[in-house]
């Protein structure tokens, strides 16, 4: 049995048709946990969607209607990448709604995990990129005002930049900033209670990052050790900036080398050492982490599910 919670629910898994996204990832995920013997069926939790006031906290009245009307416009449609369908609407606010009972059991236990979520993709007006809505930021700001938590940290890993997440927590009007000419490099830019880290393959989806508190565009290519060395040199600098109530841990599979939609070149073992430093470091500060699996795209879907239950493990080390 796990020292913690994770979070699942057998409607996370909506056919979408063909499609490069994996939604049957999360039905593998719960299965390989328990197959493994990771888990047992009594460390998962299912929860309820989340109402729409929760996601009125972070996305736009018209936004939200035109969701749950099925009034999108086609391109707003097509933005989405993903078939759109009032079962997909459904699905997404129970995942926003896991992410939501996730970060009240971290705050609990220390840790908890959300099988599905870390849709970083979501904007307030609009999604993108196969995300409907935002559940990280619906759920950061559902406990910010229910009083659980002022401050909070997104450490994003995904090989995507987490652009809605930026835009979203960001300054309002920031700069847009010019592309750096050289990679990698690390940017930081002004935080409010949400202080944001994306650390990103540059030469890759979406063309436009919105300024996070710490942007890291890194090459293609890039291996373990200088990924690694760039993961702890941002999450170092933003931890000297900012207290967090809690962090966000969208633990991605896919700058994974075998990756159909990431670029760079992490082995199956550079992406474990990522996971314990990224949870040996909030231990060590005391700071509760929310696991979320963001996106995985591997040619072999198993690598992808190996990857985010090796996230699981790694928050089990002690040391
Ligand atoms: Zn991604």
């Amino acid at each position: 049995m796990l020292p913690f919670k994770l979070v699942c629910a057998p409607t996370f898994y909506r056919p979408i048709g063909q499609s490069v996204f994996p939604v049957s990832k999360y039905r593998l995920i719960y299965q390989h946990l328990l197959e493994k013997g990771i888990a047992a069926p009594d460390d998962f939790v299912e929860p309820v969607p989340a109402s729409n006031e929760d996601v009125l906290l972070v996305h736009t009245p018209e936004y939200v209607y035109k969701l749950r009307a099925g009034t999108l416009s086609e391109s707003e449609e097509w933005q989405l990448e993903v078939p759109y369908s009032r079962e997909l609407v459904e699905a997404y606010w129970l995942c926003a709604g896991g992410t939501i009972l996730a970060a009240d059991c971290a705050l609990r236990d220390g840790v908890a995990f959300n099988v599905s979520g870390g849709f970083h993709h979501a904007f307030p007006d609009h999604g993108e990129g196969f995300n409907l809505i935002n559940d990280v930021a619906v759920a950061i700001r559902h406990m910010q005002k229910r009083g659980k938590i002022k401050t909070a940290m997104t450490v994003d890993c995904d090989v995507h930049h987490g652009n809605g997440t930026a835009a979203i927590f960001g300054t309002p009007n920031a700069a847009i900033l010019p592309r750096p000419e050289r990679l990698p490099y690390m940017r930081e830019s002004a935080a409010r209670d949400v202080f944001t880290i994306s650390l990103h393959q540059e030469n890759n989806y979406p063309a436009w990052k919105p300024p996070s508190a710490i942007d890291v565009g890194l090459p293609d290519g890039i291996g373990d050790d200088e990924y690694l060395a760039w993961l702890e040199k941002a999450v170092m600098s933003g931890l000297q900036r900012f207290q967090p109530d809690l962090i966000c841990y969208l633990a991605g599979s896919d700058p994974y080398r075998r990756d159909l939609l990431g670029g760079l070149a992490l082995t199956i073992e550079g992406l474990k050492r990522r996971d314990e430093f990224v949870f040996r470091t909030a231990r060590a500060r005391g700071v509760p982490v929310l696991g979320l699996p963001a996106g995985g795209y591997a040619a072999d879907v198993r690598d992808s599910v190996a990857i985010h239950c090796n996230t699981v493990l790694a928050a089990c080390l002690r040391s």
